[in-house]
């Protein structure tokens, strides 16, 4: 095992804040030896798999984490990592932010759960009211998932009409309908301009894929006639603009221009999923492309590290959630821990620090990242590229333009490649995900951009 002092983070150029880390070297990835090593074969006892998610699993063990604090995390064995995952995506200060930490004790004190509503909650949906005006009345949930199947309950109700279009390959959580074509393959996904509705989970009702229409991503002609077919029958579109799994492709305009008039052509609304690019900005990506959706929904960041979830959008359809004159609400929504205000508190002490400031430097950390990425491809034998906005980037081992999701979508040849690259930059002190996904956060120094530029260089020396 070779020794390599990596320098050691200077403070955080943002927040001052000390992201120190006692430096890192290369370790053995898997070691069977290890706590990590341990705990997998502790847990696969008593949880499937070991850990509750599947995107925390690694092969042949994942990592147990101990502690994060800034950009870094350490795990259980006393490896450290730059997170380059931050839990997708849903981390976006650093960890262990003191300001979230302060917000979050003071509410400790003071208990954490009630059947009322608190003023943490109010606070939390006034800030996001003001800065996303396409939202103008806001409820909040648990998770993501949550968040979309909210927004779509709310535009079935309010449509009164049944079926949904989304993207294919793009992921909105787990669903059963926004789940639909998330994972289609060559065998199933029928015709470029027309693609079939496949079913995510085993079990799934027929019923559930005949009410969702799948658009080609940046295909603007074909997703044109989809929606036109759907006709009277639709109730929205969901659409993520800069979806994870479709490959963090730049979206067309004509294609979103396009899936907005033609939606509101047949009286259907536009849902967005912003539970991953609100991090774009601060009115999120609707406020970057100045789009108006209907409704969106979203999630990670707002939580400030705590679960959470949010449906939003204009007060009219917002109203089908609101018991009018003492009737039942159209859509009833529920959720013991919704507004749980540990996290609202968390939340609004996350999201009131940002500012134009804090995404300007995300852009510039997401910058380095792509940047840095491309000089080491340049120089490299095989076919790699990095697509992404902001803080968000993913990498590819091939080279084939990427404008949709069967561009992107990764061959079992290509998915080995991403998986290896995630072990050999685990052995170099860095946390990424297994299909090329990474995400930086504002605690992210200069030395740490060199720091995972150089360890992909290196990763990809050993894929040779
Ligand atoms: N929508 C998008 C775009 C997401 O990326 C995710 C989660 N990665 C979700 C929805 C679901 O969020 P959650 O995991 O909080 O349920």
């Amino acid at each position: 095992v070779e020794d390599r002092a990596v320098a050691a983070c200077p403070t955080s150029m943002t927040q001052d804040r000390k992201t120190a880390h006692p430096g890192t070297r290369i370790h053995t990835y898997p070691d069977e030896s290890s706590r990590s090593a341990q705990f997998y074969r502790r847990a696969n006892n008593s949880i499937p798999d070991g850990v509750s998610r599947s995107m925390a699993l690694i092969h042949p063990h994942p990592i147990y984490v101990a502690s994060g604090n800034g950009a870094w995390v350490e795990d259980v064995d006393g490896h450290h990592y730059l997170d380059a995952n931050n839990n997708f995506t849903s981390i976006i200060l650093g960890h262990a932010d003191p300001v979230v930490n302060a917000a979050v004790t003071e509410r400790l004190g003071k208990g954490t759960a009630f059947a009322m509503g608190t003023e943490a909650e109010i606070e939390l949906a006034e800030l996001l009211v003001e800065r996303v005006p396409s939202i103008e009345r806001i409820r909040f949930c648990n998770s993501g998932t949550e968040a979309v199947m909210g927004a779509i309950k709310a535009a079935r109700a309010f449509t009164g009409r049944p079926m949904i279009a989304k993207v294919e390959g793009a992921y909105h959580g787990t669903y059963d309908h926004a789940e639909t074509s998330l994972g289609s393959s060559p065998g199933t996904w029928g015709n470029d301009d027309a693609p079939v509705s496949v079913a995510y989970a085993a079990g799934t009702p027929r019923s559930v894929t005949e009410e969702v229409a799948v658009l080609p991503f940046n295909n603007a002609a074909a997703s044109r006639s989809i929606l036109d077919r759907c006709g009277d029958q639709l109730a929205a579109v969901l659409i993520d603009t800069l979806p994870s799994r479709v490959g963090l492709p730049d979206v067309d305009v004509e294609f979103l221009e396009t899936v907005f008039t033609t939606a509101r052509s047949l009286g259907a609304l536009v849902i967005m999923d912003e539970v991953i690019s609100l991090r774009l900005g601060l009115g999120g990506n609707q406020g970057r492309l100045g789009l108006q959706p209907d409704l969106t929904s979203l999630g990670k960041i707002i939580g400030g590290g705590f679960p959470v979830g949010a449906t939003g959008g204009r007060a009219d359809i917002m109203d089908v959630f609101a018991s009018i004159d003492g009737q039942r609400a159209a859509v009833p929504t529920a959720g013991t821990f919704s507004a749980n205000p540990v996290t609202m508190v968390a939340g609004f002490a996350c999201m009131n620090q940002l500012t134009e400031a804090s995404f300007a430097r995300l852009e510039e950390i997401g910058n380095g990242i792509r940047h840095g990425c491309r000089e080491v491809f340049a120089d490299h034998a095989h076919d790699w590229q990095i697509t992404g906005k902001g803080s968000l980037f993913r990498l590819h081992p091939h080279r084939r333009s990427i404008h949709s999701y069967r561009e992107a979508r990764l061959t079992d040849g290509e998915t080995r490649v991403m998986a290896e690259l995630q072990r050999r930059l685990l052995e170099r002190s860095v946390y990424f995900s297994n299909y090329g996904l990474g995400c930086m956060n504002l605690a992210t120094t200069d030395a740490d951009i060199t720091h995972f530029v150089e360890a992909v260089a290196d990763s990809l020396k050993t894929l040779d």
